[in-house]
């Protein structure tokens, strides 16, 4: 058969396996139907919950303004598909097209679409982490429990990590009027993501709320009562405090270990695709029916040096699901890149945080418009003379010009003149990232491309 007959024939009658039953996942069911598949679509998730969005889980679940069953995600058109929700992919076939699920049963495609996403990364003590009262915060089960805990009234929360995740709950609890205790490694809150100056401005942002925030320290232990409840945590400083609530926020984990014999380029930093979302085996050569998509994928940016970008950002998944669709059922020269800007929101204490580019990319920073002492501002990232990322506090109507300034590679620090341009804004000063080959919770980009501080993988090849 001709090579458009096979696509025909694809498209008409094929067999498409989604892996990952979520926002990756349902967007892309709903674009390879748009996109004129009409064969057979079968999404595999291993939660029991049709896909639900996650952003509301840290803010107005925890609010009680929304119950975390009432998540659903939206859907933009029948998909038809069948479901096999509550059942994990446990393996890989690539020679065979076959995915193995934990039940025995196995699932054989023509297209293969994954979108295992990521997971919260657990207290790493196994016993403290079982003490009741301790909680991860990333699916809608994990927010229901939670939300009844507070709501119950605790005496005190203690928040391990101030990433995007752990503010946005130690500031639901303070709007809730709970005592909240935030315990984190760096300087401040949030600079993993956003770097030192910005931190700061996170930290003043926890502390003017009442959160009793704790920087440059580890939680060192978790202590039960005779009843199995958390009661108290310590500190490397020496010092410890008594929470009845223990929300664990230390990032995430890519969910790739059922890849693991799989012959897939996939690993502890995501699935390495190329810009098309076709995944990379591990001998770094492109397989043409496997697919990634969302917060597991890690894909090369034109924008950004070629780095691969490992994205947690609900916009990246959208669109990096609709590209992968659209790949998967079309002949290559109608292929297309994903060449999404990355760009991410959080509420917290009262401001809305925005972020455009890639701000960990950035040696500095330059507050281009209000000020950071009034917590309302807009500051350009900037790396090696040119402009590559953006931040607004309160100011997100200033994102789009910034967007293209990164679109254009303009240079930094910007040579334009700006409105409401303070003091503060007249020379770049250092961003204040740590060292990236430090561990950190916090980012919600990760680079892992050819950065000399990178890890690299050591292949062995098999002898015969
Ligand atoms: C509390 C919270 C707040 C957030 N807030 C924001 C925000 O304000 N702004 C923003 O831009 N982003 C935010 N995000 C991030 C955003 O929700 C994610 O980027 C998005 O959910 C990624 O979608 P995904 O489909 O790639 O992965 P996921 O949503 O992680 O879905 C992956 C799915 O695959 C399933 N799965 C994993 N392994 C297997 C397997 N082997 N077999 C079958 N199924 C499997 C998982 O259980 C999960 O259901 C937030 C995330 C959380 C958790």
């Amino acid at each position: 058969m001709s090579v458009d007959g096979h696509l025909e024939a694809l498209r008409r009658e094929g067999r498409i396996v989604i892996v990952g039953a979520s926002l990756a996942g349902l967007r892309a069911a709903e674009t390879l139907r748009a996109e004129g598949f009409t064969g057979t679509l079968t999404l595999v998730g291993d939660e029991p919950h049709e896909p639900y969005d996650r952003p509301p889980l840290s803010k107005q679940v925890l609010l009680g303004k929304v119950p975390a069953d009432h998540t659903r995600l939206p859907r933009r058109r029948p998909i038809d598909a069948q479901w096999r929700l509550g059942s994990a992919a446990t393996g890989l076939d690539l020679a065979a097209r076959r995915v193995r699920l934990a039940d025995g049963d196995t699932l054989d495609y023509d297209r293969l679409l994954i979108a295992t996403g990521v997971r919260a990364r657990p207290w790493p003590h196994e016993l403290e982490a079982e003490l009741d009262g301790v909680f991860v915060l990333r699916t809608q089960d994990d927010a229901a429990r939670l939300h009844h805990r507070l709501a119950a009234g605790p005496r005190r929360v203690l928040v391990i990590g101030a990433g995007f995740t752990g503010s946005e709950i130690a500031s639901a609890c303070r709007e809730r009027e709970v005592p909240v205790t935030v315990a984190e490694r760096a300087a401040a809150p949030l600079v993993g993501a956003l770097g030192g100056v910005v931190g700061e401005v996170a930290a003043e942002l926890q502390r003017a709320h009442g959160v009793d925030l704790r920087c440059g320290v580890l939680v060192t232990g978790l202590e039960g009562d005779s009843a199995g409840r958390v009661r108290k945590a310590h500190f490397s400083d020496g010092s410890a405090v008594e929470a009845d609530i223990v929300v664990v926020a230390l990032g995430a984990t890519r969910n790739t270990e059922w890849l693991a014999d799989s012959g897939l380029g996939a690993g502890p930093r995501g699935i390495a695709c190329d810009a098309g979302c076709r995944a990379f085996d591990v001998r770094g050569i492109v397989t043409d029916d496997v697919f990634v998509a969302g917060d597991v994928a890690r894909s090369p940016h034109p924008l950004f040096g070629y780095q691969f970008l490992s994205l947690e950002h609900w916009g990246n998944a959208v669109a990096q699901a609709e590209v992968a669709a659209h790949n998967m059922v079309s002949a290559s020269a109608e292929r297309r890149p994903h060449l999404w800007m990355p760009s991410f929101w959080s509420a917290q204490f009262g401001v809305n945080i925005k972020s455009v580019g890639v701000p960990p990319m950035a040696d500095q920073i330059l507050v281009s418009q209000g000020s950071l002492a009034e917590h309302r501002f807009t500051a350009a990232y900037g790396y090696q003379g040119r402009v590559i990322a953006a931040v607004t506090f309160d100011q997100a109507k200033w994102l789009d010009f910034y967007e293209r300034q990164i679109e254009q590679a303009a240079p930094f620090p910007p040579e334009f003149t700006t409105v409401d341009r303070r003091p503060e804004g007249h020379q770049p000063v250092s961003a204040g990232f740590p060292d990236p080959s430090q561990p950190t919770h916090g980012p919600t980009v990760t680079l892992s491309g050819y950065s000399p501080t990178d890890r690299r993988v050591s292949f062995t090849p098999r002898r015969a």
